[in-house]
């Protein structure tokens, strides 16, 4: 019996290979049929036997290009039409606009497999592409996405490769950024002024002068990098120097998986990571001894690696024979990276030697993800490249909501049906050329979304840039989200649920509703409100951001708080080497209370540790006291947590830190180690908030809890944290599409001001 069957299929099923993918399955079953582009996505009908209608449908799902990704499929019975032909149909204009953009992808191995192909004609073409692999994201300037809307516009196709894009057979059908070495984009290698080096092999030269020890600056998918030889120590350290990056790891780029295995631990879910078509960098635990020049990642226990995304990343290895290149931001420290080939050289040409150039324009930055695995999960750390724009799913559908996020590690938000599309990693906007970056990525994720909010949410923080944009924009609603309301409603979003829960919100910095930095949090939050049930006793940050860069500080701060001046006669070598001088300086401060707010902060309690420890009394990047005091922990195997108390506060509880710090004391007098100090204070952390969960639960009636905030990007406290309140009987949940850093931030901030709006 012959039938006909209509499917609509949502979701990123446009500029994947979505409909040639179609044509050939209903091909091969020897259907007939149709299939267009739609507003939403795709329609397709297909027509012939019962039983190969019926395999039809149950291989579509099954069987997806790599890169499509189905949200909803529906379908319904038709009357047949007897036509014998399989047709794709044109896509109108306009037709294609709410399906969604794909994020920009690694290259495919069909494609490697070319361009290292000798008798293939775009051997060595550092721009191959098909349409399951190649930028997108990062090319487009408006939609629907095809090649007039992209910077590929400006290389008309030759007669060939014209040829492989209108053959629905050919793995290049409707492959906008499709090109050859006729017709499509080049290479240049420039020296540091941007004099082009005369040369028929950029990528060959590039190679040479990175294996001697220079910075070449080499233009990607999402910006430049600064790339240099990560085992030659001194080009290591001359990249620091340039850059004026102290401390903070640099990330490496390796040829393969087994070079790589020489020096990180890799098992088989990180491999996956590794060799996704997101291709971030992923944090992998560093193995000694190691060639890799200890300049790239100092004093931690993890590098940050990543494989070859583009052709022109892995000829650069095939002809470098490099076993890892330091591929870093082309920047200088915290401003955005660099996309433009001049304005490369005008801002970078003190931080490189040569530039690596080609005539394709990169239109949106993008810098590369980075995630590590933990749990058995992905967690996100910097949401960039490769994942944006594709949205975070939700459970319901809101309004159009803009949420403008944070400070640092800066991402917005806007949202649409039951789709939140989180933007590239935006930076900190402390740094004016952040700025622009900002409205950018605003002005450029509303237009190619075609989203025009109706709301506009932005944090509690008076002095945020953020915060001043989005009071600035007039005619619109906008609401104001406190800090860990919205870390607790992203980590809610992205696990679908409604409801109460216990959150706990553990970071460095986040203004609190009475004024203060708040940052060690618990929570009884759902998306509309929360309650402040517990956090830790407030201490005071001597001269505000400052005792974010020196952790010497807080311990001051703390252990004055907690003896007094008797502090001075504790018998430990931290008390021991303070400058009197300064000291009195900061203590007057702290009884003043001048320039030295009231905090709860959990990071900056990590660094009053990390310096009480001997472990860092100065950083020189964000979390780093917290990040190496994590990694003092080492491998022992002593479980004996601090003591942390609860004090009745309102209806909630107090944290009180002072027995903790009193035993802490005594370990240093006892010459203890650090890595004691950092397992038992870490244990505390786990101990007191599983006690806190277990008091909310009698108290609340709640069972489910979320944890977020930067603080969780410690592995040890948020596994460690999980095992103990599931043993307890708890629901947890956590992230892990969206970072738990302030990354995630406007995730959060959108629902909840998406809620508040339709409460009204
Ligand atoms: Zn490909
Ligand atoms: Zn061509
Ligand atoms: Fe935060």
């Amino acid at each position: 019996m012959e039938v006909r069957k209509g499917i609509e299929v949502a979701g990123i099923v446009q500029g994947v290979g979505f409909r040639p993918y179609v044509y050939r399955l209903a091909r091969e079953l020897g259907l007939a049929g149709l299939i267009s582009n739609t507003a939403a996505g795709v329609a397709i009908e297909v027509e012939g036997p019962a039983a190969s209608v019926e395999t039809f449908l149950r291989r579509l799902p099954r069987e997806l290009p790599p890169l499509a990704r189905v949200t909803s499929l529906t379908v319904r019975d038709l009357a047949c039409d007897h036509n014998a032909e399989f047709r794709i149909l044109p896509s109108r204009l306009g037709a294609e606009s709410r399906a969604l953009i794909s994020p920009d992808v690694a290259l495919c191995d069909d494609c490697l497999r070319e361009l290292f192909d000798p008798a293939d004609r775009r051997y060595r073409y550092p721009f191959i592409n098909c349409t399951n692999c190649g930028p997108r994201f990062t090319i487009v300037r408006e939609i629907p996405y095809d090649r007039p809307r992209t910077s590929m516009a400006v290389f008309p196709m030759c007669p060939t490769c014209q040829r492989e894009y209108d053959d629905p057979g050919n793995r290049r059908f409707h492959a906008q950024p499709n090109a050859c070495w006729d017709c499509g984009p080049r290479a240049e290698l420039w020296d540091a002024e941007g004099n082009c080096i005369e040369t028929a092999e950029p990528i060959t030269e590039a190679a040479a002068r990175l294996g001697s020890g220079a910075v070449v600056a080499v233009k990607g998918l999402g910006g430049f990098h600064l790339a240099a030889d990560a085992t030659n120590t001194a080009a290591v350290e001359e990249l620091r120097e340039r850059k004026r990056r102290v401390g903070k790891p640099f990330a490496i780029m390796v040829p393969d998986l087994p070079t790589l295995e020489q020096f990180c631990e890799l098992d088989d879910f990180a491999r996956g990571l590794l060799l996704g078509p997101e291709r971030p960098i992923v944090l992998l635990p560093k193995k000694r001894p190691s060639p890799i020049a200890e300049a790239v990642a100092p004093d931690i226990r993890e590098l940050g690696v990543f494989l070859p995304y583009t052709p022109l990343h892995h000829l650069l290895f095939a002809d470098g024979k490099f076993l890892a290149l330091v591929m870093t931001s082309g920047n200088l420290s915290e401003e955005p990276i660099a996309i433009d080939n001049l304005e490369a050289v005008a801002r970078l040409s003190a931080l490189a030697d040569f530039f690596l150039v080609h005539n394709r324009d990169i239109l949106r930055r993008a810098d590369d993800s980075v995630v590590r695995a933990s749990g058995g999960r992905v967690r996100q750390l910097r949401r960039s490249r490769g994942y944006v724009p594709v949205p975070v799913f939700l459970s319901e559908e809101l309004p159009r909501v803009l949420a403008v996020g944070g400070e640092l590690k800066n991402t917005i938000c806007l949202t649409k049906g039951r789709h939140a599309f989180l933007s590239q990693h935006i930076g900190d906007l402390e740094n004016l050329e952040s700025h622009r970056f900002f409205a950018e990525a605003i002005e450029h994720l509303e237009r190619v979304l075609e989203i025009e909010p109706q709301i506009i949410a932005y944090d509690l923080h008076p002095d945020y840039f953020s915060t001043r944009w989005a009071l600035a924009q007039k005619g619109i609603e906008r609401v104001g989200v406190q800090h860990h309301h919205a870390h607790i409603a992203s980590c809610m979003a992205e696990n679908h649920l409604e409801g109460k829960v216990i959150g706990i919100a553990l970071d460095g910095t986040g203004y609190g509703t009475d004024g203060n930095v708040w940052g060690g949090e618990v929570l009884l939050a759902d998306y509309e409100s929360f309650e402040r049930a517990a956090h830790f006793g407030y201490v005071r940050m001597p001269g505000g951001a400052a005792a974010i860069y020196e952790p010497w500080r807080m311990a001051v701060s703390y252990l004055f708080q907690h003896f007094g001046e008797d502090f001075w006669d504790l018998p430990i070598a931290f008390v021991k080497q303070l400058e009197r001088r300064r000291t009195k300086t900061l203590l007057k401060m702290v009884e003043r209370g001048v320039n030295s707010p009231l905090t709860s902060s959990c990071g900056r309690l990590f660094d009053a540790v990390a310096a009480l420890a001997g472990i860092r009394q100065k950083v020189t990047y964000e979390a780093q006291a917290a990040i190496e005091l994590e990694a003092a922990m080492g491998g022992g195997s002593e479980n004996s947590a601090y003591p942390l108390e609860l004090s009745p506060d309102g209806a909630g509880w107090l944290i009180d830190t002072k027995p903790m710090f009193a035993a802490l004391v005594s370990d240093l007098a006892r010459g203890e180690s650090a890595s004691l100090i950092s397992r038992r204070f870490h244990i505390a952390l786990i101990e007191v908030f599983v006690h806190l969960a277990t008091l909310l639960r009698d108290r609340a009636g709640l069972a489910r809890v979320c944890l977020s905030g930067g603080t969780f990007q410690n592995v040890y406290l948020q596994e460690g944290l999980v095992a103990r309140l599931v043993a307890a009987g708890f629901e947890v949940f956590t992230h892990s599409e969206v970072p738990a850093g302030d990354g995630g931030l406007s995730l959060g901030q959108a629902i909840v001001a998406a809620r508040r709006f339709r409460q009204k």
